[in-house]
């Protein structure tokens, strides 16, 4: 949070109305399965993004950020358009909203700890937190899951960027206690417990993923063929049983379609495995996870291959994998909870020495 920043009266001399927040996430593991239909299982961090917002008696939306580094924003209610700036998430959310009941014109402040572009989805925490607020302020009817499909909505028509709706569902739902198991087909959720000997730390590689747009929608495309080549509606509707179809199918979409089948799979492995308390099954699976984002989706880079290959060696760590749509962002790491700290701090540490890159511990148990 950022004090020396101006507050809601300083920027638009009057008090806010209402206040709403959301959280970050981490996604354990489910990678690009989300816009394939399938399985993801993300978990709240602690770090949040928080809206303060006033109604106007007018139709205009002014908008600050404390992250925006910028000026005060502004736009008219029903005449949303993409401009590039921040502000088209906000843009999106008030477009998809007005769906759910009358919204009128409204002042909102921003602040976040969420750090952007680092794969723990501060573009959910933002759209959630302002549709909470818009949702309090303008009393509109729409449930939880309809303000996550809003933030999806928001992002893909809006901002123009083609995501499934983990981020969001996880902004909503999940908490930082449990992870959330998501059927992002029927949008069916559970709360998954984790064994309490386990930790989940998470390592910004400090490669920012922000021109990752274009690589996103061309591995959604790829899936997109691969499902319609192998004459299924998306890749969730083959299994693990159908890899030999797959393997037929031409470079690279051969590769792209294994990812996701086996991904999918795996992400049902590892809710077993917590389940049955087997932490070594759940970082076997985290680092095949890996391997599989690596070599046959191709979304990582050496910089993050380089720490998930640092935190697999250090004791008292279970897996290690890139989290989020990848070229750049976090690595989550799967530990024992007794030795999380002390390995989170030696994989930076390592990290740091062996690339020369500042990484930066962004979660790890309190203590
Ligand atoms: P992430 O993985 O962090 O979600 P995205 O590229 O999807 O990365 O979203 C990051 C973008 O979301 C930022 O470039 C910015 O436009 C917007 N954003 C997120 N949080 C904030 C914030 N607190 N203030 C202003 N803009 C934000
Ligand atoms: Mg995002």
């Amino acid at each position: 949070m950022s004090s020396s920043m101006p507050t809601f009266r300083a920027l638009f001399s009057r008090d806010a109305e209402v206040y709403a927040d959301a959280p970050g996430r981490v996604n354990l593991i489910g990678e690009h399965t989300d816009y394939n239909g399938g399985y993801v299982l993300p978990a709240a961090v602690p770090q949040r993004t928080r809206v303060e917002l006033a109604a106007r008696p007018d139709g205009t939306v002014r908008l600050w950020s404390a992250q925006s580094q910028g000026e005060v924003a502004s736009y008219t209610l029903g005449e949303e358009r993409r401009d590039g700036t921040w502000t088209d998430y906000v843009k999106g959310m008030t477009r998809a909203l007005a769906q759910h009941g009358a919204l009128g014109g409204f002042d909102m402040r921003v602040d976040s700890d969420v750090p952007v572009g680092s794969g723990l989805s501060s573009s959910a925490a933002l759209e959630i937190a302002a549709g909470r607020a818009l949702r309090e302020r303008f009393h509109l009817r729409l449930t939880d899951l309809q303000l996550a499909m809003a933030g999806q909505r928001a992002e893909n028509e809006l901002v123009g960027a083609p995501v499934g709706i983990m981020d969001q569902m996880a902004s909503v739902f999940a908490d930082t206690a449990t992870a959330l198991f998501v059927d992002t087909r029927t949008l069916a959720y559970a709360r998954v417990q984790l064994p309490a000997s386990a930790a989940v730390v998470v390592i910004d590689s400090g490669i920012s993923h922000r021109n990752a747009g274009g690589a996103y929608a061309e591995r959604r495309a790829e899936c997109e063929q691969a499902a319609s080549r192998l004459g299924v509606r998306q890749l969730r509707d083959v299994g693990i049983a159908d890899l030999h179809r797959v393997s037929q199918l031409p470079s690279p979409l051969d590769r792209r379609a294994r990812h996701i089948v086996t991904e999918n799979q795996r992400v049902l492995d590892t809710v077993d495995a917590f389940g049955r308390g087997v932490l070594a099954a759940a970082g076997r699976l985290c680092n095949e996870s890996h391997v599989s984002m690596r070599d046959d989706f191709e979304i990582s880079v050496p910089e993050i291959d380089r720490l998930v290959a640092i935190a697999q060696a250090t004791d008292g760590v279970y897996g290690a994998r890139l989290t989020g749509g990848g070229f750049g962002g976090s690595v989550v790491v799967l530990a024992d909870a007794a030795q999380a700290r002390t390995a989170a701090a030696h994989i930076v540490n390592q990290y740091a020495a062996t690339t020369g890159n500042a990484g930066r511990l962004l979660v790890q148990p309190e203590g």
